[in-house]
């Protein structure tokens, strides 16, 4: 079988393609390829794997530009790969979950301290050389301790960022499309949506990025939210509407923002950075050597799987 990856990752996942015995062809390109570089690599090695990565936009050209039977996904959000058109050409796609839980919801966890904290703000204070010695009401952060964390999509990332927030002793309302049996255990709250925007003093954003979760909080949402609540989105850019957004922290509509997704990858609104209350970060909530490594693994095993007639173990379906 012949397996084309889009961008250099992690050995483990590559060694495993080569150890299957797959003529294995990775793109050279230190970045991300071009639609048109990405159509040309197919066109001429015509592959019948395709392993990915979610800076790939993999629609129906894409597909058709090789025998492709099976395309993995380096990442868990599938956002960037067209469900239908590869279910019209029978084509699997896999994806990644779980092994990403713990680094991405540790590092939700760090944004939440960072952010309620000041860390950053205080860092570039330090560095500018304005620290002129102990003041008692110098850079006033937020205490944890009693707050309402509101978890929007407690999923796998979420579950975990509310497990680990209610150990700092905040309390922890979410709201999903389902009913979350561990969060319930754990004295969390359901609520819907609207109240959990009104009640919460840190909303983190955990939904993936879909049709019904495009712009999920814009301009009605900052509304109801509290004028001291924080935002943090570790989720996809395009879940929050950042022209809105940054409408809210410019009104003081909400105190402040971490965000480690955008919503045009990788450009970034020029007024954000601007702001002292924003914390902004390269899409890098997953990026532990140990998870990229896990990732790397999964993904290649999932084409070896798929190459031995196994069904993968991670198949994202549309449904
Ligand atoms: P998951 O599928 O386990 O959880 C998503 C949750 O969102 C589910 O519980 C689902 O029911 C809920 N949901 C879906 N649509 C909803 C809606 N309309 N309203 C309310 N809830 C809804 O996924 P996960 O593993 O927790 O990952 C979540 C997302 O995090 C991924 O899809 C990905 O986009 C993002 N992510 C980002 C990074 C990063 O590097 N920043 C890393 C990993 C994952």
């Amino acid at each position: 079988m012949k397996v084309y990856v889009t961008r250099r990752i992690p050995e483990v996942g590559l060694k495993l393609l080569e150890e299957a015995g797959f003529e294995l062809k990775v793109s050279e390109k230190d970045g991300v390829l071009s639609k048109e570089e990405l159509l040309a690599e197919l066109r001429s090695f015509q592959p019948e794997a395709l392993l990915c990565l979610l800076t790939d936009t993999i629609d129906a050209e894409v597909f058709d530009a090789a025998p492709i039977k099976i395309c993995a996904t380096y990442s868990v959000g599938f956002n960037h790969i067209d469900l239908k058109a590869a279910k019209e050409r029978g084509i699997v796609v896999t994806h990644t979950p779980g092994v990403l839980t713990d680094a991405v919801a540790e590092f939700t966890s760090a944004a939440i301290f960072s952010l309620a904290k000041r860390i950053v703000e205080a860092d570039k204070f330090t560095r500018a050389g304005k620290y002129k010695g102990w003041e008692p009401t110098l850079l006033l952060g937020m205490e944890l301790k009693g707050k309402v964390l509101g978890v929007l999509g407690a999923g796998r990332i979420g579950t975990r960022v509310a497990q680990i927030m209610h150990a700092m002793g905040l309390k922890v309302l979410y709201y999903d499309i389902a009913h979350n049996e561990t969060l319930d255990k754990m004295g969390a709250q359901m609520e819907d949506k609207d109240t959990l925007l009104k009640r919460a003093d840190i909303v983190t954003v955990h939904v993936p990025l879909l049709d019904s979760t495009r712009h999920f909080l814009s301009e009605k949402e900052f509304q109801m939210m509290k004028d001291s609540a924080l935002l943090i989105n570790t989720s996809r850019g395009p879940v929050i509407d950042e022209q809105a957004l940054v409408q809210a922290l410019t009104t003081g509509q909400i105190a402040g923002a971490f965000l480690d997704v955008f919503e045009n990858e990788p450009e970034i609104n020029p007024a954000l950075k601007e702001m002292d209350n924003v914390i902004l970060t390269p899409h890098i909530a997953s990026a532990t050597r140990e998870t990229r490594d896990k990732m790397s693994e999964m993904a290649g095993q999932s084409i070896v799987d798929f190459a031995n007639g196994k069904t993968p173990e991670h198949v994202v379906s549309l449904d």
